[in-house]
């Protein structure tokens, strides 16, 4: 369906100019101290046209991907992810018309942000031993061809009741065959680390589903028919937008 993979990395850079301006070459006298006006950038760096942009026959850009923000005291919300999902919506759509049948590849670092799994994601830890009560909505899920109930494996299970309650720790274990009778709901205050049975919840984590969860940052891009990956923890040496911040910086500071 699509010609070829086109990579497209994605990285954010905040910077306060004062402060970084203090120590410049053969500038004895320090700059007087202060937060200056801090700066955010959401930019996608791509290999053809450079950044994430459309534009028309003059050269004149028409389209951008990026996104700037002033975050702070009475200036713009911190950066946070329900904008950069709006950001990657907007990218996706100037990236389709850019490159007409590719397929692109984001690229990102590590974050919480990026790796958050939405407020509907399975979390056996917030889950009750009871169905109903206060505890948080799930969304419903497919049982793990891992589980060890062979006639479980691939069915879809809801997560919540015909009423519209929300599923305990007890039925959604015995549905996928779990015998936990006399078992614990939670284990307070931890889980003992040797024992993945200890409880419940800690036995419902181990599940596959429940492991192994898509970011919703990958399941926005996922569903429109494009791919992301997340570049290695610790080691921004390898993150291509640590060099454009590198280069920024010494173009502001000389
Ligand atoms: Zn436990």
């Amino acid at each position: 369906m699509f010609g070829w993979f086109t990579p497209c990395i994605c990285g954010s850079s905040s910077c306060s100019d004062i402060v970084r301006k203090r120590l410049c070459i053969d500038e004895q006298k320090l700059m007087k101290k202060g937060r200056g006006r801090i700066i955010h950038v959401s930019d996608f760096v791509e290999e053809e046209n450079g950044c994430l942009v459309i534009k028309d026959q003059d050269g004149t850009i028409i389209k951008d991907a990026r996104c700037i923000t002033y975050p702070g005291a009475n200036g713009d919300a911190w950066w946070d992810l329900a904008q950069l999902l709006k950001q990657i919506d907007i990218a996706i759509s100037i990236f389709e018309e850019a490159h007409p049948g590719c397929r692109a590849l984001f690229i990102f670092d590590q974050s919480s942000a990026h790796a958050s799994l939405g407020p509907d994601a399975l979390c056996a830890f917030d889950m009750n031993r009871s169905n109903g009560g206060k505890q948080r909505k799930q969304k419903d899920t497919t049982i793990p061809i891992s589980n060890p109930e062979l006639r479980y494996r691939g069915l879809p299970q809801k997560m919540t009741l015909e009423n519209g309650e929300p599923k305990g720790l007890q039925r959604t274990l015995e549905e996928r065959g779990f015998n936990v009778a006399g078992m614990r709901a939670k284990c307070s205050p931890v889980c003992p680390i040797e024992n993945e049975r200890c409880c419940m919840a800690r036995l419902l984590s181990k599940q596959e589903d429940f492991r192994n969860q898509t970011s919703l940052l990958e399941r926005t891009i996922t569903t429109r028919g494009h791919l992301c990956t997340f570049l290695p923890k610790f080691h921004c040496e390898l993150n291509p937008i640590e060099m454009v911040g590198f280069f920024l910086l010494m173009h502001s500071l000389f």
